[in-house]
């Protein structure tokens, strides 16, 4: 595993980090993520991704991590970054939802209490509410880490404007914002319109979602709809109707290159983030331990030629 650091700060975070949003809930098989977890880990994945919201049920992957951890990675804790986050609806009434300090707080020792933990080593304010201010959010954050209920925080799905409004407001309490995690893949590179430039600028890590765009950057669609895939499962947040027959042939061109790279498609998606150093980790799912295994050994080769990049560009235009 390569390690690199997190904008400006102290931490570092590996290449390749595991995110629990799918394949971790109740729905899920036990012995399956057991095993994705103690492959990650033993790969020196140490940085494991979650929300107060994920499963199904809504919570349950915070009860299934904090079991795992407490059965078989106890004595690892000090070595794990875990973070989790609050921002989408968790609860009934108005406190259960978007960027409130109440939100915020109630939610974070919902989850601690969840993955039975003392803190989390990062939280984030999972995406920009428009009717609460900017600054209640943030000092929530900033609240959150002097009550020591987390060691570092961040923010997801932030716009330019909002994201640098939020880097200052945080800034000035004393409390930096560390990491932002927005969605980028191939398939989605708003963050090249100047988001990247403003993290680099403000000393803020970059942790992309959803890189492998939930699995169709990979060769599991290049033949229609397997069984089990996310497309396939009613909670998968993959819809069928995503699969289209331009897409395939898409996913299939991309392909080709791979294969010219030696590289699986998953493997070629992810060293395409990662040729940028301003990328500190890609977040990847996984419903088994050999599609992990199968991603990070991206690490391999993440050079790309200009005419391979100029060859991607061209097919996704
Ligand atoms: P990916 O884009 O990495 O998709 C993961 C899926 O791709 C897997 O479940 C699997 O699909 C398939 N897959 C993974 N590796 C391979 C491989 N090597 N070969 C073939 N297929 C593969 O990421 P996710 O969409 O799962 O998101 C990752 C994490 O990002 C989440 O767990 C969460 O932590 C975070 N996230 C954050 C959000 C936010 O708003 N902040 C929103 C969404 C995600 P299958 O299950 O079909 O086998």
């Amino acid at each position: 595993m390569q390690y690199r650091r997190c904008g400006k700060s102290g931490l570092q975070l590996p290449a390749i980090s595991l995110g629990l949003w799918h394949n971790f809930g109740d729905v899920d098989d036990p012995k399956v993520y057991q095993k994705t977890l103690h492959t990650a880990f033993d790969n020196g994945i140490t940085h494991f991704d979650l929300a107060n919201n994920y499963g199904p049920p809504p919570g349950s992957a915070e009860v299934n991590f904090g079991k795992i951890l407490h059965s078989d990675f106890k004595r690892h804790r000090d070595e794990l970054i875990i973070s989790t986050k609050a921002g989408y609806l968790m609860w009934d009434g108005p406190y259960g939802d978007w960027g409130s300090k109440k939100y915020l707080v109630s939610s974070l020792d919902q989850s601690l209490q969840r993955m039975k933990l003392d803190y989390v080593d990062i939280f984030y304010h999972h995406r920009p509410d428009p009717d609460t201010p900017l600054e209640e959010t943030m000092a929530a954050l900033d609240l959150i880490v002097r009550q020591g209920k987390a060691l570092y925080i961040g923010v997801s799905n932030y716009k330019v404007p909002e994201a640098k409004k939020a880097f200052q407001i945080l800034k000035k309490m004393g409390t930096p914002c560390v990491i932002h995690q927005p969605k980028y893949s191939m398939y989605e590179r708003w963050v090249e319109d100047g988001l990247l430039d403003v993290l680099e600028k403000d000393g803020v890590g970059c942790i992309p979602f959803s890189p492998l765009a939930q699995g169709l950057l990979t060769n599991k669609y290049l033949k229609g709809i397997p069984k089990h895939s996310r497309a396939s499962k009613a909670h998968g947040f993959l819809k069928k109707e995503a699969i289209t027959i331009e897409r395939v042939e898409q996913i299939q061109q991309l392909n080709s290159i791979a294969v010219q790279r030696g590289q699986s498609l998953a493997q070629m998606a992810l060293a395409w983030l990662l040729k940028d150093e301003r990328i500190t980790s890609v977040l990847v799912g996984a419903s088994s331990a050999s599609q992990l295994l199968d991603s990070i050994s991206c690490l391999n080769n993440t050079h790309f030629d200009q005419s391979e990049l100029l060859e991607i560009n061209k097919i996704l235009d």
